[in-house]
């Protein structure tokens, strides 16, 4: 029997409501970059479902040797051509406020809430997953309530779990500045509460990565702000990036991370050597930003792969620097 029909036969998840799965669904709908090929399985568990769902794909997945790959909203994520070959574990329905205390203005967000609803719905070309269910977002959030500390991260695409898993960094200020502490189910399937501990985060680092954990949820610090004031700083920022292009095309936001020892951002170094515009089949190196990589028209996973890969050697030859990746190719 295929691994993969022996997994919805012993697992009993196709009758089970609190789970979504779908097999062979094409993951390049569920990319900001609109790239990549099938998932084997695609499972979404919603609400319902939450963490004891997503505890049991990932028991079952193993006990069946499937690799699982955990999906946020596929923001900084090149899947390749040829797919997944096992369960694609998306995020997406697990959204919203856990707890939130007033006074300490703690608040705990569930892995799969988005960022900023307002602006995935507002580009003009599918920017990651499609939302079949209603699902709040952090900026939404934090309006409702008047608290502050996140609203940095306005205008980002991705969902907190994502964000966390990155160390997600913008205006000078990282999620991790934020954090107190992080639900995971970890490598060995057991649930965990992580507190923040400065010495494991770094620039675009956390210690999740690379490790099979799953963050479940993550708690954050707030304080009161007042709700123009937060609108403005909201605006001010998904205003900025408009202007920086970041909404033009598909991608994945930043392709390389910043080195603080060159001296120079990755980007202006790209633009000195002249690699603005540089193209490989539909991917290119926007016209606007040296750091940014966009599908402009019918790129390919392997496309995107080649141009990163060149961009990098060019620098390396020219400059003797050593460019590392942001972008996650799965
Ligand atoms: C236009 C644009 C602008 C961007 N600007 C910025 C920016 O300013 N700063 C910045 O830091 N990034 C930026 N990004 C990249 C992206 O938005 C962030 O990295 C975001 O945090 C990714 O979240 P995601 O949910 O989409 O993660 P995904 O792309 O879905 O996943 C990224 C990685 O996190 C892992 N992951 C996701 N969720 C979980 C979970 N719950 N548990 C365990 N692992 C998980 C995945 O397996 C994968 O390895 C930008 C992207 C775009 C398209």
């Amino acid at each position: 029997m295929d691994t993969i029909e022996e997994f919805l036969k012993n697992s009993n998840i196709p009758a089970n409501p609190s789970i979504a799965v779908r097999i062979h669904e094409p993951l390049a709908k569920h990319t900001t970059f609109n790239v990549g090929g099938a998932a084997a399985l695609w499972a979404r568990p919603n609400q319902k479902g939450g963490v004891d769902m997503i505890a049991a794909v990932f028991q079952r997945s193993r006990l069946q040797g499937l690799p699982v790959c955990v999906l946020g909203r596929g923001a900084n994520i090149v899947f390749s051509d040829d797919g997944f070959p096992g369960v694609v574990l998306d995020t997406g329905g697990w959204s919203g406020v856990e707890t939130f205390d007033q006074e300490s203005g703690r608040i705990v967000f569930r892995a799969g809430t988005r960022i900023d609803r307002a602006v995935e719905t507002s580009a003009k070309h599918s920017f990651g997953a499609p939302d079949e269910e209603a699902s709040c977002d952090v900026m939404s959030v934090l309006l409702d309530l008047g608290y502050g500390g996140l609203e940095f991260l306005a205008g980002m695409p991705g969902s907190i779990g994502g964000a966390v898993y990155m160390n997600a960094r913008c205006y000078d200020q990282s999620i991790a500045d934020r954090l107190v502490s992080v639900a995971i189910i970890d490598e060995r399937l057991r649930h965990a509460t992580v507190p923040f501990r400065a010495a494991e985060w770094g620039y675009k680092k956390s210690p999740f990565q690379n490790r099979g954990m799953f963050i479940t949820a993550a708690e954050f610090s707030l304080y009161k702000k007042e709700k123009g004031a937060l609108l403005a700083d909201m605006e001010a920022h998904r205003a900025d990036r408009e202007r920086k292009g970041h909404y033009r095309f598909p991608s994945a936001g930043s392709v390389f991370k910043n080195n603080h020892a060159f001296g120079i951002p990755t980007g202006k170094i790209i633009d000195e050597l002249g690699l603005r515009g540089l193209s490989r089949g539909g991917a290119m190196v926007a016209p606007f930003h040296g750091n940014i990589i966009v599908n402009a028209g019918g790129a390919t996973a392997a496309d995107i792969r080649f141009l990163v890969d060149d961009v990098a050697q060019r620098v390396k030859k020219s400059m003797g620097f050593e460019l590392e990746t942001e972008i996650v190719f799965m």
